[in-house]
């Protein structure tokens, strides 16, 4: 395609945090985990949609965790250490979606060059258009912000259409749903809502990103059968959150 045509394609930012990774309330990685959402994530690849993924490594490591439980490590050599978790994902999920037929680039912020391609991302624009399903791995490849943050940069500066961000629960609650049963469920939510609310959606730094860019984020449950080649086809199974709803 030359640069002047417009590419029409459907383009997403998928975040799944570590938690997507492993089964529910373990750790470690769990390729069965692995398999269930790339078979999702080649099928919707197969229908044209330009799919990126970037993965979190809270299923191996969480830097702010581990310097809170290790007084010797320094906080940055433990956020780096996190950004190498994503990494080890990043390598499990590309073959898992290899497995399955899937064509995949591995692009990592931090440089690890003999496994993995370094996220440039004019290239990473080029793999989408090629129907590459992309995985970006190392977060942003600084210390003290997490994947979130990450996710919201990449989803702004690839253009995608939406940042879908892949829980374990339904959407948006006004409270933790998996501990107040009385926790209401939000079909549509603005930035500023989630912002004023403290709503734990994604961390602050992301959702202000998004908002001052207009960027869309829907919030849906990836462990409910078929959610995410749903969300990766646009439509609406969690909580969408874009601009302010009043
Ligand atoms: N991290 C970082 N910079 C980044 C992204 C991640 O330092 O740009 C570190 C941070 O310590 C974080 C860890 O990598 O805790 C794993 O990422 P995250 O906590 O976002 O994973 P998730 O909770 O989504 O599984």
């Amino acid at each position: 395609m030359s640069d002047t045509q417009i590419d029409t394609k459907r383009r997403v930012v998928l975040k799944i945090s570590g938690e997507g990774f492993c089964p529910a309330h373990e750790r470690g990685i769990s390729m069965d985990a692995m398999s269930r959402l790339a078979e999702q994530v080649v099928r919707s690849s197969r229908k044209g949609i330009q799919i990126a993924i970037i993965m979190g490594g809270g299923n191996i490591l969480r830097g702010g965790q581990f310097k809170a439980a290790n007084n010797s490590i320094k906080e940055a050599t433990a956020h780096y250490m996190g950004m190498l978790a994503t990494v080890i994902n990043g390598l499990a999920l590309q073959d898992a979606i290899e497995n399955l037929g899937g064509n995949t680039r591995l692009m990592t912020a931090l440089h690890i060059d003999t496994v993995a391609e370094p996220y440039i991302y004019r290239r990473a624009i080029r793999h989408l258009e090629k129907g590459r399903i992309i995985l970006l791995a190392g977060g942003t490849g600084s210390p003290f912000v997490t994947t979130d943050t990450a996710a919201a940069q990449r989803a702004l500066e690839l253009n995608a259409d939406v940042l879908l961000k892949a829980t374990k629960v339904d959407g948006v609650y006004s409270d933790d749903p998996e501990k107040n049963p009385h926790a209401i469920l939000y079909n549509e939510l603005g930035y500023t809502d989630v912002l004023r609310q403290n709503l734990r959606v994604m961390d602050q730094e992301a959702i202000t990103k998004c908002k001052d860019n207009g960027m869309p984020i829907m919030v849906f449950n990836f462990r409910k059968e078929g959610n995410l080649e749903r969300a990766l086809g646009g439509e609406r199974v969690g909580t969408l959150i874009s601009k302010s709803t009043q």
